[in-house]
């Protein structure tokens, strides 16, 4: 089955392409400085639009403004692996996770951004565990924030389906961190496409179901409370590291301004509790939906790393564009 997206033109295409990976890492960086934080505190300091520090005790208290963090950076180690190998191989990706996160680990600045799954998972593979048993069972979103590569790199759903639900095996190894990782990839591959909201939710919805019922049916209920205020829809979602609620949130916000990404990701940053996860995952939706240009200005030029990122998307995006010249 070839993908729709051979009806787009091609310029349009890469620029949806960098802008899933650099809306992303945009989210990443902006939420970073609310991370950990109650909606309420974040509302009586004010939304949070711009790049700027992590207060004191906040996970990222030590990056600087406009560093991202590692949301992002597993996610290009995933992209990286896909390109380096043509394709999703498990073990070389759980390799590069074991490395990076030993590197991590042994950071000051950076070993406090790493979550409890990864952490565990990366102990293990470092000890010799193999990636079919490394990964962890606790329902966090580690695997569903690192996923969008899937949704670029692979254009058939049910390939995404399936890799996707294999990514996550390394570090999360629970039904609800698989399902999580499947609805964002194939949620970037229908955005990517230009599906409407309702067919991505329900694309989203009917696939990571077969995996956790539950968070299928709570990325349903975050397209029903679309139109409800976000105060109310982040307290009936929840916001926390799980993925039963970082997930919906994010789809929550990349519903409710679902033709208005500099809303959505704004709404997201400010969400509470895992604002750079819930960002960086509404950061990708949204730049596969509208591409890189939708983001402000500021945005894209405080971004660290910007032009590797956006080659990362680049080599991702060729293959593509070598397939649809066949
Ligand atoms: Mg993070």
């Amino acid at each position: 089955m070839k993908s729709s997206a051979i009806k787009e033109p091609i310029k349009k295409l890469r620029n949806k392409y960098t802008g899933c990976m650099l809306g992303a890492a945009i989210g990443d960086a902006l939420g970073k400085q609310n991370e950990g934080l109650k909606r309420k505190d974040i509302l009586s300091k004010g939304y949070v639009k711009d790049y700027g520090l992590a207060p004191a005790g906040c996970p990222g208290e030590n990056l600087r403004s406009g560093q991202f963090t590692d949301d992002t950076e597993q996610m290009i180690l995933l992209a990286q692996s896909l390109i380096e190998c043509s394709g999703f191989d498990a073990a070389d990706f759980a390799a590069r996770i074991a490395r990076w996160g030993a590197d991590a680990l042994a950071d000051p600045v950076r070993k406090k951004l790493v979550g409890p799954s990864s952490s565990a998972a990366v102990s293990r593979l470092n000890s010799g565990v193999s990636w079919q048993e490394s990964g962890s069972i606790i329902p966090s979103c580690g695997s569903a924030m690192r996923a969008a590569p899937m949704g670029l790199f692979y254009s058939n759903l049910d390939e995404i389906e399936e890799k996707a639900a294999l990514s996550s095996i390394p570090t999360h190894n629970s039904s609800a961190a698989i399902a999580g990782a499947v609805a964002v990839g194939l949620g970037v591959r229908c955005a990517l496409d230009g599906m409407e909201c309702p067919k991505i939710i329900k694309e989203c919805f009917e696939r990571s179901s077969k995996y956790d019922e539950g968070l299928g049916k709570k990325i349903l209920y975050s397209f029903d409370m679309s139109d409800e205020e976000p105060d109310r829809a982040f307290e009936k979602l929840g916001t926390s590291y799980l993925v039963y609620e970082t997930v919906p949130s994010a789809f929550y916000c990349f519903s409710r301004y679902f033709d208005e990404p500099e809303k959505a990701m704004i709404e997201a940053v400010n969400a509470g509790g895992d604002t750079d996860s819930i960002a960086c995952i509404t950061g990708a939706l949204c730049g596969a939906r509208h591409g890189m240009d939708v983001f402000p200005e500021r945005w894209i030029k405080g971004l660290e790393k910007r032009e590797r990122i956006e080659k990362i998307a680049e080599l991702i995006f060729k293959r593509i564009e070598e397939s649809l010249e066949e």
